[in-house]
């Protein structure tokens, strides 16, 4: 059997471009991406099955009642969880897979699945982050200055994070998080099985 895939946990404040840069991420790296599923409702332009898969709350509740998530959690009046089959098939076939998801559920993971690599992304100030979310255009002042006082929160939690990377540049963001990934690969306590068949190969050579 090959090696096992990794989990890689990309957080961030509301705003901050996640969508943007995961996209890019399986796009020009080819990594597996877990679709979440959540109650929230679909924004214009979100499909079912595409960012989400959009559940009804009893819905969501029976998928937590079977253990069909490896997390969940609840952000900002919704639940939103990770499935688990899906993430379990990719990691067995040895595909690394990206978490978009948040700080509970980001901490949650590192628990279960201590080889994840967590990586935070952050916009370069908290002006440009609100600047940001009021851009999008997608929210009503209510909702953004929730999200505004959750961010506040979530910074709390930042130094749990390995990997704090600021998304200013797109292409220097998806750049760096790519480089945090290939790095998370060559690690020493990934590499164990690797050194002993290189040891047993070089004896019998
Ligand atoms: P949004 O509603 O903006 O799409 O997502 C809100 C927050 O929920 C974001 O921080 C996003 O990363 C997080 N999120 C999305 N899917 C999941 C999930 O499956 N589990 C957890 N714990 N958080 C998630």
């Amino acid at each position: 059997m090959g090696k096992r895939g990794f989990l890689i946990v990309i957080s961030g404040f509301s705003g901050v471009g996640k969508g943007t840069v995961v996209k890019r991420l399986v796009s020009d790296y080819g990594y597996s991406l877990s679709v979440s599923a959540t109650t929230r409702a679909p924004r214009e332009g979100e499909m079912d099955g595409r960012e989400y898969y959009f559940k009804s709350r009893e819905e969501f509740m029976n998928l937590i009642d079977y253990n069909g998530f490896i997390e969940w959690a609840v952000y900002v009046d919704n639940y939103y969880g990770t499935p688990r089959a899906f993430v379990e098939q990719e990691l067995a076939l040895g595909h690394h897979v990206i978490l978009e998801i948040e700080v509970q559920g980001a901490l949650n993971i590192k628990r279960q699945y201590p080889d994840a690599v967590l990586i935070f992304l952050t916009a370069p100030s908290a002006y440009e982050l609100k600047k940001r979310l009021t851009g999008r255009g997608t929210e009503d002042a209510g909702v953004i200055e929730k999200r505004m006082r959750r961010a506040a929160e979530e910074a709390e939690d930042m130094d749990a994070y390995e990997y704090i990377i600021i998304n200013d540049d797109l292409d220097q963001c998806v750049q760096d998080v790519n480089a945090v990934i290939v790095a998370r690969g060559c690690m020493l306590e990934e590499k164990k099985e690797f050194i002993s068949q290189m040891k047993a190969e070089l004896k019998a050579l």
